[in-house]
């Protein structure tokens, strides 16, 4: 399965990194090759790091972290003080180095600096009052995305992962619900 970069933040696209969480979860990282690719595709970090197996497992803690703070958020509820000092943590460490040039923006640094990225981006959507935490409309789907949209009125995570795949089924139903013309 690709990973989707659709929530707006890249803690929370880590932390979508395991899907329909509730019911039967999904988990795209199993093994460090999985996070070096999930890093190499994420636009705001360094295209090439080398994930060793304590490095992967701090990436889980901060994604399991992310999570919880993200849906403290939706629920509206205090942040869970442990996911607070796993992410603080990890955002207290060095960043990737950012130069410019005219072939635009390069990301230089480590997998340990990633996530230190990682955190500190989360830890600036979940501190801002005025972002929109909001949950999949899809059933199952679990993901937490910013809803930036006029009006906060965007109910998926993303039209492809999931705002058609809910139309088609509902279309479906709707040609299933319409009484049967008789020949
Ligand atoms: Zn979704």
């Amino acid at each position: 399965m690709d990973f989707a970069f659709v929530s707006g933040n890249s803690a929370l696209d880590l932390a979508a990194t395991v899907g329909s969480r509730r019911d039967d979860p999904i988990d795209l990282l199993t093994a460090p090759a999985d996070l070096e690719r999930w890093v190499a595709e994420c636009d705001e970090l360094p295209d090439r790091v080398v994930a060793d197996v304590a490095t992967f497992e701090s990436a889980l803690s901060l994604r399991e972290a992310s999570y919880r703070l993200a849906l403290d958020r939706v629920l509206g509820r205090p942040f869970d003080p442990a996911s607070l000092k796993v992410v603080n943590e990890i955002a207290a460490g060095p960043v990737p180095v950012m130069t410019l040039s005219d072939a635009g923006l390069h990301l230089k640094g480590d997998l340990l600096a990633a996530l230190s990225q990682v955190a500190r981006s989360g830890i600036a959507a979940l501190a801002d009052p005025n972002a929109c935490f909001k949950e999949c409309g899809r059933t199952g789907c679990t993901r937490i995305y910013l809803d930036r949209s006029r009006g906060a009125r965007r109910n998926w995570c993303g039209m492809s992962e999931c705002g058609n795949r809910v139309k088609a089924a509902a279309y479906r139903a709707r040609r299933r619900a319409a009484p049967k013309r008789r020949s």
